[in-house]
């Protein structure tokens, strides 16, 4: 048996980035002799094994053929004959159908090499339409090699496109898309993954709340970008910037939703646009089963970010509903997130990328000065039950009514 090296770790190495995990094929081998050799088997549909000392991922070099709708729908052949150049042609891009043996010999039959130096992700063969998820893949490439100058290759967007308007992207699993947006929301330039799904159609499709905001405008004064979807590509970015978590750059991507829904004749303004928004959010986070802190702040963000840009104004008795929608005592986390949700919403403005959010520390003070509200005393003035429920909120009004006055103007 011959085993090589293939896919991210190979182009990664050519790339002179550091490489995470490695993928190996092997052949010229059976199941048989691979666990002979104390690999362990994993993988349902095709001959993957575990090596027993690294732990890495060895699949038997196999071809593959497409019979029926999803990921489902494929026929595997692994055995001892499939060739390397066999196993390369099924996979997606040329720069990730690339193997190196242990001596470092490339073998590149599809001229992966040539596409690296000319930084194009161009699929392999036409059999790329076979499975759907390779669309979200190549965004996803696309947003982390973009700072490397990295884009799609014309005709490789041309089939894109094509699957995007098939009805095949509808096939993909919540679970198998959710991984890949989650993926690719953690890169360096998620903006990129976006707009790629945007020119092929597939946003329409995975997406189309956030498709619905490019062509919205909103009032120059406060977004001299104008456009919406400009706007919350802008909002993505910043988030990218500032190192924020999933939750926070899932909420940038859904916090305006409801502004697609605006009726023209309202357009730039958009009235109510929070609270009509998160019928949409809860749609996009239940298509895709995002895990619950996803969804969970998303819908926060969407209903309250107003609330945050205005926060100095805003009245105690609203600072405190506020506070408690997000029960910041027992969540001082979620609340964080928020703030920073937030603040990217402010930043991702053309010109204003660099403007200060003053109301991100007040509204911390505020969630200070409500937690620091004792429950001792009042449980021994005797408060019970919804009683008690109530003194703890009149306190919390006061500790806020006090802390507006204190604030600087
Ligand atoms: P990463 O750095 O994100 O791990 P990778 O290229 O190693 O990038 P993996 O998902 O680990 O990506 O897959 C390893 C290899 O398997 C890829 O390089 C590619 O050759 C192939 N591959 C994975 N998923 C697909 C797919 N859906 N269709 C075609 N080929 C795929
Ligand atoms: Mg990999």
């Amino acid at each position: 048996m011959q085993i090589y090296k293939v896919g991210g770790a190979v182009r990664d190495r050519l790339l002179g980035k550091p490489v995470t995990d490695i993928d190996w094929v092997v052949v010229g081998a059976t199941t048989e002799e691979m666990l002979a050799k104390g690999f362990r088997p994993v993988g349902a549909d095709f001959p993957v094994f575990l090596h027993p000392k690294s732990g890495e991922e060895y699949a038997l070099a196999r071809t593959e053929r497409k019979n029926g709708r999803g990921y489902g729908g494929f026929i595997f052949h692994a055995s001892p004959d499939v060739t390397l150049e066999e196993d390369l042609i099924r996979r997606d891009l040329t720069i990730n159908a690339m193997a190196e043996d242990d001596q470092q010999n490339l073998t590149d039959p599809y001229h992966g090499q040539r596409d690296l130096e000319a930084r194009l992700l161009r699929h392999v063969s036409p059999a790329f339409a076979e499975d759907p998820l390779r669309v979200l893949r190549v965004a996803r490439f696309a947003a982390r090699y973009a700072e490397l100058g990295f884009t799609v290759a014309p005709e490789t967007l041309e089939l894109m496109r094509q699957l995007s308007e098939s009805g095949e992207l509808e096939a993909l699993t919540p679970e198998r898309s959710w991984k890949e947006i989650a993926r690719a929301l953690m890169e360096d330039q998620p903006q990129v993954f976006i707009e790629v799904l945007r020119e092929c159609g597939a946003l329409k499709v995975l997406m189309p709340e956030v498709d619905a905001l490019f062509g919205v405008p909103q009032p120059e004064a406060h977004h001299p970008e104008i456009d919406t979807g400009v706007h919350t590509l802008s909002v993505l970015e910043q988030a990218a910037l500032h190192k924020q978590p999933l939750t926070v750059r899932w909420a940038c991507l859904l916090h305006d939703l409801g502004k697609g829904l605006t009726p023209e004749e309202e357009w730039p303004r958009h009235i109510a646009h929070e609270h009509k928004g998160l019928k949409l959010i809860k749609a996009v986070n239940e298509r895709f089963r995002a895990p619950k802190d996803c969804q969970e702040l998303a819908l926060l963000v969407g209903k309250y970010h107003t609330h945050g840009h205005r926060a100095l104004e805003l009245k105690p008795s609203t600072l405190l509903e506020l506070l408690q929608s997000f029960d910041v005592y027992r969540r001082p986390q979620r609340f964080e997130e928020f703030i920073a949700a937030c603040e990217m919403d402010a930043r991702g403005r053309k010109g204003l990328e660099q403007r200060s959010y003053p109301q991100a520390d007040y509204l911390r003070g505020a969630a200070t000065a409500a937690r620091s509200v004792a429950v001792q005393p009042l449980l021994e003035k005797g408060f019970k039950g919804p009683e008690l429920g109530e003194a703890i909120k009149g306190e919390r009004l006061k500790a806020l009514k006090a802390y507006k006055e204190a604030a600087p103007a």
